[in-house]
């Protein structure tokens, strides 16, 4: 069988612990037989990173600008105890923070369904897929306590001297305060990388904020957003059938919860963070969750959602059997080559990546699984076993 070729390389961010073994087991056992890969590989283990002072992570980013399209196993972001377990230099910062700071961009997550493991809301019959604003507001705030009558107040001071006051509150004893912000490009890139990603995936938009108590700030999200749908997306929207559909938070709240899902769900920051962990437990589990950064021009880095598993990790150094749950990765290597397909017009590497993941699911839905999924899943019989047969089950169906 002749293998399926590639024009542009992906950019390859290996990772660390469990994650690391299973990366190199996906390739061996489900792409490496099937596609002449190309890769740029970026060795971003932790022990590279401390050893290269965190250059790698950088080189990586800038080599996923220029290529395109970039694939990320999970890696760990270093404490207080993995400086001794690793003998660091320093605690080196999150790789997912640097890279997403580096290419301003959003992240997009979705469950990935199986017939079986059915979300508990009823109605989701497809994936909804959350985007947090992953800049500002509460968790770029700062806060005060005020120990007793006193008047807070917003102060700006502009470098021509010019200054804007207002009052927050006339304490009459103690209290607390809060200061935050956002900006107009953050918002800007955000608002583009959900317009991009919902005509991508052809799915409508929904975008919501709490712009009838919050007239100012959140009003200005409501308005960029609005703005740049007008002018840049609007067109292609309709061409594509699909909406731009802005409410308020309550309100798009209860909407999600009685549509049959199919849609991308733009959220602030805080939002984001609270909805991302409910739709997770609502559909499973975390290792059935594809995660995927899209920056405002259009570069693409893929992920799994969760960590690098380090109780399966320490189990399997210990030479236990392990049964980890490749999906998220799997569809992170999947999405990476479509959209390099797409980008490269290349219809049968496309065509790999949708057959792929479909002998995955088709594995999962015939029963043959992973330890994980044992007391989720409802099926006739379950075969649980571990990562690489479960790899091999899939690979022989492909
Ligand atoms: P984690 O790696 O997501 O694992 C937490 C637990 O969730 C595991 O112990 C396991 O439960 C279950 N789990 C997660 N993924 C699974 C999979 N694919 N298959 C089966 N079970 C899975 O989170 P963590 O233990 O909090 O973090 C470990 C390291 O990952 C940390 O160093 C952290 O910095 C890093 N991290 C990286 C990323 C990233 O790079 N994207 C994201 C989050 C965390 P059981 O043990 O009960 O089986
Ligand atoms: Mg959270």
């Amino acid at each position: 069988m002749s293998k399926i070729q590639m024009k542009t390389p992906l950019v390859e961010m290996d990772g660390d612990e469990m994650t690391r073994v299973v990366w190199k087991q996906i390739k061996d056992i489900v792409i490496l037989p099937f596609v002449d890969l190309k890769t740029e590989y970026f060795d971003l283990g932790l022990p590279n990173r401390d050893a290269t002072g965190d250059q790698v992570t950088i080189d990586s980013a800038n080599r996923t600008k220029e290529l395109g399209v970039a694939v990320k196993c999970a890696t760990i972001t270093p404490n207080a105890q993995r400086m001794t377990e690793y003998n660091l230099h320093k605690m080196w910062k999150s790789p997912n923070g640097t890279i997403r700071a580096m290419l301003d961009g959003t992240v997009f997550r979705a469950p990935i369904l199986v017939k079986g493991i059915d979300p508990f809301v009823t109605c989701w019959k497809k994936p909804i897929t959350i985007a947090r604003h992953a800049y500002g507001d509460v968790y770029r705030n700062s806060e005060l306590r005020v120990d007793g009558p006193a008047t807070a107040e917003l102060v700006v001071n502009y470098p021509d001297g010019r200054t804007e006051k207002k009052t927050i509150f006339e304490f009459d004893g103690p209290g607390i305060i809060q200061g935050m912000h956002n900006t107009d490009k953050s918002i800007a890139a955000f608002a583009r990388s959900c317009f991009m990603y919902a005509i991508d995936i052809k799915q409508s938009l929904w975008f919501a904020t709490k712009d009838t108590i919050s007239k100012t700030y959140d009003h200005r999200f409501k308005d960029i957003f609005q703005e740049i749908y007008d002018a840049e997306f609007k067109s292609k929207f309709e061409e594509l059938g699909i909406e731009y559909f802005y409410t308020l938070i309550d309100d798009a709240v209860a909407r999600i919860m009685r549509s049959e899902g199919g849609i991308v769900w733009a959220c602030k920051n805080y939002d984001g963070d609270v909805m991302s962990d409910m739709l997770a437990s609502a559909c499973g589990s975390l290792a059935m969750m594809t995660s995927v950064l899209v920056s405002p021009d259009g570069v693409y880095e893929y992920e799994a959602a969760h960590g690098t598993v380090t109780r399966h990790y320490y189990k399997y150094l210990k030479g236990e059997a392990t049964s980890t749950n490749p999906m998220a990765t799997l569809f992170a290597w999947t999405g990476a080559l479509r959209k390099r397909a797409e980008l490269d017009e290349l219809p049968e590497l496309a065509d790999f990546a949708d057959r792929l993941e479909k002998a995955s699911i088709d594995t999962i839905e015939s029963g043959t699984i992973t330890g994980d999924l044992k007391n989720l899943i409802d099926v006739p019989q379950k075969n649980v076993v571990n990562t690489e047969d479960f790899l091999k089950a899939i690979a022989a169906r492909l």
